[in-house]
């Protein structure tokens, strides 16, 4: 049975119709990226499926059950975690106290030593548990990072939505990060990830998606569609856009 199934997901944003019609299922235990041009709509397809904003038109399933309409807490809580595409982090709190908010919000509701148990888990699986009573301000960019996936983590997700988790790591820290994204996999999370780092597509995506203005134009083994032709004209076409 399929975990995730968006169909004809829409969002119009006054004249601009940032996603259009958009259909597709995820399979649990899946890796799938998610492609596109700057200004596609991938992140907008992110913040329908997490409930961040209401979708125009369509609707999206987890395990069945309906997730359109209902608060981005909720969805939380029905088993979808996500990161942003700019890091969110509260910079004054402890990396145990940033943790332990999705920790009780998420899907299982933890509370008390519970919380922090399941927060220290998670830090721990991103390489942090060391650092757990450290402020979150005094971490470095890619510690950040990891802090905000241990946030997604503790929220216990079946499906985390990853918004350009890569970018902006050097090659070293990118090595770590993609060793770190197949370790959820192999803890059987499914995945979807927006990434423009191919390198990062190719190693863990088995299959990806591609979107173009608000559309999905391509779906299925990431070999293949990399070498669509409309999906190599879409990716042509905004290099001339920027030229
Ligand atoms: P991507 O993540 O693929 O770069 P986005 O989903 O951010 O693309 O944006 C898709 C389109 O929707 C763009 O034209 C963008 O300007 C527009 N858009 C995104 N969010 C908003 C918003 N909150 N209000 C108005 N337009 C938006
Ligand atoms: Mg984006």
């Amino acid at each position: 049975m399929s975990l995730l199934i968006v169909d004809q997901a829409t969002k119009r944003f006054g004249g601009v119709t940032a996603v259009n019609e958009v259909t597709f299922a995820v399979t649990k235990g899946e890796t799938v990226g998610l492609l596109g041009p700057n200004g596609s709509g991938k992140t907008t397809l992110i913040n329908l499926i997490s409930g961040a904003l209401p979708v125009s038109g369509g609707e999206v399933r987890l395990n069945g059950q309906l997730l359109t309409g209902k608060r981005p807490d909720q969805i939380a809580r029905a088993g979808v975690a996500r990161t942003f595409q700019l890091v969110r982090i509260l910079p004054s709190l402890t990396l145990t106290e940033n943790v332990m908010v999705p920790a009780v919000f998420g899907a299982k509701s933890h509370w008390g030593p519970a919380a922090e148990q399941v927060a220290k888990d998670a830090l721990d699986k991103v390489g942090l548990a060391h650092r757990a009573d450290v402020q979150a301000a005094d971490l470095t960019y890619i510690d950040q990072k990891r802090l905000e996936l241990a946030r997604a983590l503790a929220a216990e997700p079946e499906l985390l939505l990853l918004d350009e988790w890569l970018a902006g790591l050097n090659p070293t820290e990118l090595g770590q990060g993609i060793a770190l994204i197949r370790s959820l996999t192999d803890l059987g999370i499914s995945i979807l990830m927006v990434e423009h780092i191919m390198e990062a597509i190719r190693a863990l995506c088995p299959r990806s998606l591609v979107m173009n203005s608000g559309r999905l134009i391509a779906d299925g083994p990431t070999g293949e569609v990399l070498s669509d032709p409309h999906v190599v004209a879409a990716y042509l076409g905004e290099v001339d856009e920027d030229a």
